[in-house]
């Protein structure tokens, strides 16, 4: 399985690599970020939405679970936090097989809900501002996906 690894010592940092992973998404891309609180989710989702375009303050969608930001293509931004394990179905196919890019933060509590293709990135505190990104790019479209965002940065693993 393909796996990459990246390494940021900033917010800043992490946004610029997801505002590149903003320039290069396509109309049905989804993207689920998964890590602990402060961890970076929201941060690396507004430099994704700065890429898309989007010129609103992007913050955490905690109490409306999925809101929706106008940019090149719609980023539809999700927190399904509170869902917890209500399973309950928001129509989440709309989004994902619409017309713009779905960003899911706990995306494992929807599981069931998910495409299989998808990119998964999984952000770990690892002291300070450091914080270890982890890409884990699920069918082929992801694939392409993470070389082309990877292609000029230092890769370990
Ligand atoms: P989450 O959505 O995962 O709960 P947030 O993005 O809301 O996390 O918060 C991450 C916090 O960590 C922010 O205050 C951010 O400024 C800080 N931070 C420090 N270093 C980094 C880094 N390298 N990448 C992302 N965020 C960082
Ligand atoms: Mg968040």
């Amino acid at each position: 399985m393909n796996e990459y690894k990246v390494r940021t010592s900033s917010p800043e940092d992490t946004m610029k690599i997801s505002e590149k992973l903003g320039m290069l998404a396509e109309e049905q891309d989804v993207f689920i970020l998964e890590g602990d609180l402060g961890a970076g989710k929201t941060t690396f989702t507004k430099g994704l939405a700065k890429g898309l375009g989007v010129n609103r303050v992007v913050n955490s969608p905690t109490f409306n679970i999925i809101k929706e930001y106008k940019g090149r293509i719609p980023l539809y931004h999700m927190d399904v936090y509170r869902l917890a394990e209500s399973e309950e179905d928001l129509g989440f196919d709309e989004y994902f097989y619409g017309s713009g890019v779905t960003v899911v933060e706990w995306a494992h509590l929807i599981e069931h809900y998910l495409p299989s293709s998808l990119l998964k990135i999984s952000l770990f505190h690892e002291g300070g501002n450091n914080r270890g990104i982890v890409l884990e790019p699920k069918g082929e479209r992801y694939i392409r996906l993470c070389e082309e965002l990877l292609k000029n940065e230092s890769i370990s693993n």
